[in-house]
């Protein structure tokens, strides 16, 4: 009797889905758990993005849109990508779907035929290589050490590329690490694949507000022009506006893949919801306070975050450059005991041990393709993460 089909069997639910269920159980058994394991901002969407989409129910706005999104908010978009790069997006090339996921998901579903290969730097955001599979490609993972800054060097793409190579993933800021590529970084990538005009770069761009450092965030596009027909840049609103669950993100690259994207989402959602497109409207073209003062509060709890987690033994962070991760070097504790004797070999046993110990929820580095790390969130309040941090201090003096 046959179950479901093979394109199931080859992909898990997302560890990140999984771990903030575990939680959920876990409180609901009573346990007061820190949880360290949230993608999603802590804070609540903007008053003038929800007055937006009670407006825009109020106006009747409540039916189908078009395939590829209102036309507002294909302009919306397009004027951001203006304002922010200098591209121009007309309306065929942009795509706007159920969030980033779906339109990356699309993007792939598109393109990828049995044995394509995408490139994915590892550490890597948890979906990649399962939507790769699941769209029947074969992911092909690039470690990318932290002495790299957990960056793609030229080299390792140059010798990762294959005949077979469709896509190249760059996500930056990076989530589990934080990471941000220059526009000097992205330059010398963009050197290597001028040399393979058959590979696509899908470049997700989600956290590009939430940046630490001076200027903004570069995108491939916008840096290297002559790649631009070959890029595929999403985006959304989840994590700037902080609008997680009014699922809208979207993508902008050639006419061809806009175009099969449509395709594929005309048959498989008609459109995102009328209502988020109208909040969408009004986060990308509104007021940009929010925006603000929310990176101010994310860069003053990294600060924090990064100093408590130096100051543990064994314990080391590189200060994130962009959204609201902190990876966690663990590999100073492998090795040791816990108080019962169980030996910590993995940094998916410091994570049980955290948790076990001291109730802390956090996302063990293998999940993200790097072993010896774990990932905190700092999208969480100030009190809850410096409690965290002293908890993770004393679970590691427990360990000898
Ligand atoms: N890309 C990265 C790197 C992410 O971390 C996430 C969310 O966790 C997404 C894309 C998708 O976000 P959404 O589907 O909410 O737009």
């Amino acid at each position: 009797q046959r179950g479901t089909a093979q394109r199931v069997g080859r992909i898990k639910p997302s560890p990140s889905t999984a771990a903030a269920q575990r939680v959920r159980e876990l409180k609901a058994q009573g346990r007061d758990i820190l949880d360290l394991t949230v993608g999603e901002p802590d804070f609540d969407t903007p008053g003038h993005v929800k007055d937006a989409a009670i407006e825009a129910i109020r106006q009747g706005a409540t039916k189908y849109t078009p395939v590829n999104g209102t036309p507002q908010l294909r302009s919306a978009i397009a004027d951001r990508l203006r304002r922010r790069h200098g591209l121009d997006f007309p309306d065929d090339r942009i795509a706007v779907g159920g969030g980033g996921k779906q339109i990356i998901f699309l993007a792939l579903m598109a393109t990828l035929d049995a044995g394509d290969e995408v490139v994915i730097p590892a550490p890597y955001w948890v979906s990649y290589p399962d939507m790769v599979l699941a769209n029947d490609g074969t992911p092909v993972v690039v470690p990318c050490p932290e002495t790299d800054g957990f960056k793609l060097t030229p080299d390792r793409l140059a010798s990762a590329l294959t005949d077979r190579t469709r896509w190249v993933v760059l996500n930056s800021p990076g989530n589990p690490t934080g990471a941000v590529y220059t526009a000097d970084e992205l330059r010398a990538l963009a050197g290597v694949l001028l040399d393979h005009p058959h590979v696509h770069v899908l470049t997700d761009e989600i956290y590009d507000e939430i940046f630490f450092g001076t200027g903004q965030v570069h995108s491939l596009a916008a840096v290297e022009p002559r790649l631009a027909d070959r890029v595929f840049s999403t985006n959304g609103v989840s994590k700037t506006y902080a609008m997680t669950g009014w699922r809208i993100g979207y993508g902008a690259g050639n006419a061809e893949l806009i175009r099969a994207i449509n395709t594929l989402q005309s048959q498989i959602s008609s459109c995102p919801s009328s209502i988020s497109q109208a909040a969408a409207t009004a986060a990308l073209g509104g007021d940009q306070g929010f925006v603000h003062d929310s990176v101010a509060v994310y860069r003053s709890r990294r600060d924090a975050v990064v100093k408590l987690i130096n100051d543990i033994p064994g314990l080391s962070c590189t200060p994130p450059d962009g959204g609201f991760y902190a990876f966690v070097n663990c590999t100073g504790v492998l090795g040791t005991r816990t108080p019962s004797g169980q030996e910590v070999r993995t940094d998916e046993d410091v994570a049980a041990h955290l948790l076990e110990s001291q109730s802390v929820a956090v996302i063990h580095g293998a999940a993200y393709g790097s072993p010896g790390y774990f990932r905190i969130s700092f999208a969480t309040s100030n009190d809850v993460l410096t409690a965290a941090c002293e908890a993770i201090a004393r679970a590691r003096a427990e360990l000898s």
